[in-house]
């Protein structure tokens, strides 16, 4: 099998796929208060179709999958899906992106069917604050869900992912670095990116990492970078001073990655998507329910990834939103 190559010559080996359109919450920089049209059943792919595509999309050299949604633990049985997706030779590495709230229920079935890594999506410590950016009173229950991770060490790291907004992250900084070394949570950073459905998003609210990075060291002294990571890495990875605990920084917007980006995104209705500003989409459903065989269905992956976008245009006049918000994407 041919390993997956864009024109670039950037290796795909990193699959993300969003099992459900659907999510517990309304976040202001996603989705509308009244939630969007969901997906009716029949459109979404079963967990067989889903493993069928992770299997042909090993094959051709992808080795991390990461779990998204909306929010995937709505979605029943997941850990039936995590363990028929950990059985895949070849697979390295298989994770879930998760607002938290079901994972005190979950944690434990997550850990057992093969799930080893996890990012939990946490943007304030303050109950107010967490209502005004969700719509939901649920800081409580995402907490609890971190908590529950710290049972199954065979889940590791524990990322955090908050997204990070001028005017509304500064304040809880330092908040989240104490976090960070209180707890085995690994604290990340995430750039607000236009990809909401309401079209709120202005670059003058971004709050850029090296902003962040600035608040911490004013505080702790200089961090140390942590190196050697992978080269797709997109986290700006650093260590407090005295060794205890970890930060990170995603900045797409003020450091783009695209050059190193090994990445493929799959829709929950089997849409494939090769750049998260993708104005096309490869319909890979048609194939699976049309009789289409592995190479069939392989075929199409390379060539979709053939004319996977060169980067993103965020910082470009040319920029144009892509039509679909992040709920329908997946992170
Ligand atoms: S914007 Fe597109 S090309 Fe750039 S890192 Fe994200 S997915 Fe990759």
């Amino acid at each position: 099998m041919t390993i997956l190559t864009d024109s670039y010559g950037r290796r795909i080996k990193n699959m993300r796929i969003s099992i459900t359109d659907k999510c517990n919450f309304r976040c202001v920089y996603c989705m509308p208060a009244e939630g969007l049209p969901w997906l009716p059943k029949s459109a979404i792919l079963t967990y067989e179709e889903i493993a069928r595509l992770a299997r042909v999309a090993v094959d051709l050299g992808v080795e991390q999958i990461r779990l998204t949604g909306g929010e995937p633990l709505v979605r029943r049985d997941v850990p039936e899906l995590v363990r028929l997706l950990h059985a895949i030779p070849g697979l390295r590495s298989l994770s879930l992106t998760t607002n938290g709230t079901r994972l005190p229920q979950l944690a434990g079935p997550l850990a057992e069917a093969g799930l080893t890594r996890i990012n939990v999506s946490l943007d304030t410590l303050i109950p107010h604050k967490f209502f005004q950016l969700t719509r939901r009173d649920a800081l409580a229950g995402v907490l609890a869900g971190l908590e529950a991770l710290e049972a199954y060490p065979q889940i590791h790291p524990i990322k955090v992912n908050a997204v990070a907004m001028k005017g509304f992250t500064e304040d809880e900084v330092l908040d989240f670095a104490a976090l960070a070394r209180r707890k085995p949570y690994v604290i990340r950073w995430i750039e607000f990116m236009p990809l909401d459905a309401d079209g709120i998003w202005r670059k003058e609210d971004i709050l850029t990492g090296a902003a962040i990075l600035a608040i911490i060291e004013a505080h702790y002294g200089p961090m140390v970078p942590v190196t050697g990571g992978d080269k797709s890495e997109t986290a700006r990875r650093y260590r407090f001073p005295d060794g205890v605990g970890e930060v990170g920084f995603i900045n797409p917007v003020s450091e783009p990655f695209c050059a190193s980006c090994d990445r493929i995104r799959l829709t929950a209705e089997g849409g494939l998507r090769t750049c998260l500003f993708s104005e096309e989409e490869t319909d890979l459903r048609a194939i699976l329910r049309g009789g289409g065989s592995d190479d069939d269905l392989a075929a199409a992956l390379h060539a979709a990834v053939q004319h996977k976008e060169l980067k993103h245009y965020i910082n470009d006049t040319r920029f144009k939103r892509t039509k679909r918000s992040m709920s329908m994407i997946g992170g």
